[in-house]
């Protein structure tokens, strides 16, 4: 039942997609639905506004938003030195928890195409003819995945980020244990309140473990 309530619900996510995006073609596939065609952007951000088109693919997975859509640029015009780009040529977005978060608040597809394809895209035609990024750097790969974790636990230390995660990672969050922020208060006084809001949310969890993950492989191998 919960497979068909989820699988209803995204076919009507598409079908308000193709209305709001009418050059957008849909086929549906075992895995989900291939949504490809022109997108027009026309942005506006700090009173530089930006008209561009871009050739795009999004494989949405069937299974959406547990799992996130992949987006593929096909006219080549992701300028060069535009970092935000996976090997597999997939467009890095953003920060998977910070996607996750919001459509934890929004599931909407169209919301997710409106917020993270037209900042992306706006990015990238704004880095083509200024040479920089338009909202400050946004690091790619593992940097970016500090970078954003540094900004939700308010501190600079790689160590503390590790250990946070740890805490969700093997289940071991104590409200009434010591934070290892080195405040001398308790978690639950703390950051146990950031931490229980993606320990309680099965999908920031698991991502929260994906990252920690990563973190640990990327800096093992260096
Ligand atoms: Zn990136
Ligand atoms: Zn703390």
């Amino acid at each position: 039942m919960g497979g068909n309530l989820v699988e209803y619900n995204l076919r009507n996510e598409i079908k308000k997609l193709i209305i709001k995006y009418p050059e957008f073609s849909c086929t549906e596939n075992s895995k989900g639905f291939q949504i490809e065609g022109i997108f027009h952007l026309f942005a506006k951000y700090k009173d530089v506004p930006i008209r561009d088109d871009y050739e795009m693919k999004m494989l949405v997975p069937s299974n959406f938003p547990e799992e996130l859509p992949k987006v593929y640029e096909l006219g080549g015009r992701i300028p060069r030195g535009f970092e935000h780009v996976f090997t597999d040529d997939s467009l890095c977005l953003g920060i998977p928890m910070e996607i996750r978060k919001s459509l934890a608040e929004n599931s909407s597809l169209v919301g997710f195409v409106d917020k993270y394809i037209v900042s992306y895209f706006y990015a990238a035609s704004y880095y083509r003819k200024y040479g920089t990024y338009p909202y400050g750097d946004r690091k790619h790969g593992i940097p970016g995945i500090y970078q954003y974790y540094f900004e939700l636990f308010t501190t600079e230390s790689k160590i503390l980020v590790r250990q946070l995660l740890w805490l969700i990672y093997g289940d071991n969050y104590r409200g009434h244990k010591a934070c290892p922020c080195g405040s001398s208060v308790n978690l639950r006084n703390c950051h146990g309140e950031i931490l229980l809001a993606i320990i309680f949310r099965p999908e920031l969890k698991q991502q929260a473990i994906m990252d920690l993950l990563m973190i640990v492989e990327f800096e093992e191998v260096r």
